[in-house]
């Protein structure tokens, strides 16, 4: 049996990091830049007010105080977006607002919390610094100065920085376009009557959700049965739209595996059996003119889940730029003992909660009693998958183990 760590190498070698494109502000979030951002404007643009209050020579109210307050006569409203505030000269003062841009001859802003809030004079209570409450032009970002770096990531933070300084697009590399396409005669739609020894299909949208957890763009096809012309006409229906196409079912040993089948038959896919429990039987390869990767999921749900984190998270990480790297490992003390198969590493769904404060580990972890590949309950309630080696068979309660944590916990 191949290792997982062989299989995640061969798939991670289906695909290649794609080229950037110039991407729309509102398409960016979630993608990785491929280029420098430099601001072409400073940040803020002119000097402006830091609060709602009085534009005034701050050496007018040198001797300002609450029991001798200064006297000042307001000449001028200045809102936020006035275009041309007029000057103010000594012994005046404009109202100003927040974000308002500073008359000319004012050097400070006194809050209006100081005052007793004249609109024609103004009663002003304490001395002004020269410069308080103003925020100079520049003094957050410098025109020319980069203000993001090549492989950022964008998140919400960095969608503020490139909308603030005037970005309508930017390179950066598009979020992969994933179809997930389920196979199964037995399968319903769920929302519609269940016949005899049919169930719901919940795979198509469970890998879907996680595609998008993992920053793909996701179509999900949905399902078809277990004949192969279904099967190949979907698919081929099914690449126009795909940067990769992920399937669940039809890949084991049986004898309407119709996936393994119509697949194997081209040759540009390949079924392996990866040493790992659940997600032993795994595919992959490329298809259609332009040699599209796929990658084939077993279709019992917690085996593709697994085998989704395992595999296809990863290859997506590749195609978004990022790092491809397996999901993040915690070291936990096991609250119950778990048993493996000789040869296969187990991932286990898993409980991880935090220790007590100076255990050795800073967690702790349950296994799910119920681990059957078929059994869904568990992977509700799992926020982490609990390893088990391959030549390990057994691990005691109270052993430390490592646990991947999952996304979205
Ligand atoms: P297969 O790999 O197609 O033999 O499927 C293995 C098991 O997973 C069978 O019990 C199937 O009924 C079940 N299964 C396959 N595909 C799905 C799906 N899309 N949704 C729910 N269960 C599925
Ligand atoms: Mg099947």
């Amino acid at each position: 049996m191949k290792s997982v760590e062989q299989h995640v190498s061969d798939l991670l070698a289906l695909v290649a990091v794609p080229e950037a494109t110039e991407l729309d502000l509102l398409r960016a979030h979630g993608t990785v830049l491929a280029e420098p951002v430099v601001s072409e404007v400073s940040l803020p643009g002119f000097d402006n007010s830091s609060m709602d209050g009085y534009a005034v020579h701050s050496a007018d109210l040198e001797h300002a105080s609450p029991t001798s307050p200064v006297r000042l006569s307001v000449v001028a409203d200045i809102p936020a977006g006035d275009p041309s505030p007029s000057a103010i000269r000594p012994g005046l003062c404009a109202r100003i607002m927040t974000g308002a841009p500073m008359p000319t001859g004012a050097d400070a802003v006194v809050p209006v919390e100081w005052t007793d809030g004249g609109s024609v004079e103004v009663l002003v209570e304490r001395p002004a610094t020269p410069g308080g409450f103003v925020r100079r032009s520049g003094e957050d970002v410098e025109a020319g100065a980069r203000v993001l770096s090549a492989g950022t990531l964008i998140g919400a933070g960095e969608m503020g920085v490139l909308a603030a300084v005037g970005r309508r697009t930017v390179p950066a590399v598009p979020r992969p376009r994933v179809v997930v396409l389920s196979t199964g005669e037995e399968l319903v739609e769920p929302g519609r009557p269940l016949g005899p020894g049919q169930i719901y299909e919940s795979n198509s949208y469970m890998i879907a959700a996680a595609a998008k957890e993992a920053g793909a763009e996701v179509h999900r096809h949905g399902f078809v049965g277990d004949d192969p012309v279904s099967v190949r006409d979907a698919l081929e229906g099914l690449l126009l739209r795909a940067d990769i196409v992920v399937t669940t079912g039809g890949v084991s040993m049986g004898a309407y595996d119709v996936v393994k089948e119509v697949l194997s038959r081209q040759g540009t896919v390949e079924f392996t059996s990866v040493a790992m429990q659940p997600g032993k039987p795994q595919g992959h390869g490329t298809i259609g003119p332009d040699g599209t990767p796929i990658i084939t999921l077993p279709g019992n749900p917690v085996s593709a889940f697994v085998s989704f984190q395992m595999f296809v998270r990863p290859v997506l990480r590749k195609l978004r730029g990022l790092d491809p790297a397996p999901l993040p490992a915690v070291r936990a003390r096991l609250s119950t003992a778990v048993t493996s198969p000789k040869g296969r590493r187990s991932y286990l769904r898993a409980v991880l909660a935090p220790a007590a404060p100076g255990a050795e580990a800073a967690h702790t972890v349950a296994p799910a009693v119920r681990q059957g590949s078929h059994q869904l309950s568990a992977l509700a309630d799992a926020n982490g998958l609990l390893v088990v080696p391959e030549e390990v068979t057994e691990l005691p309660a109270g052993a430390i183990a490592e646990v991947l944590t999952l996304p979205g916990h």
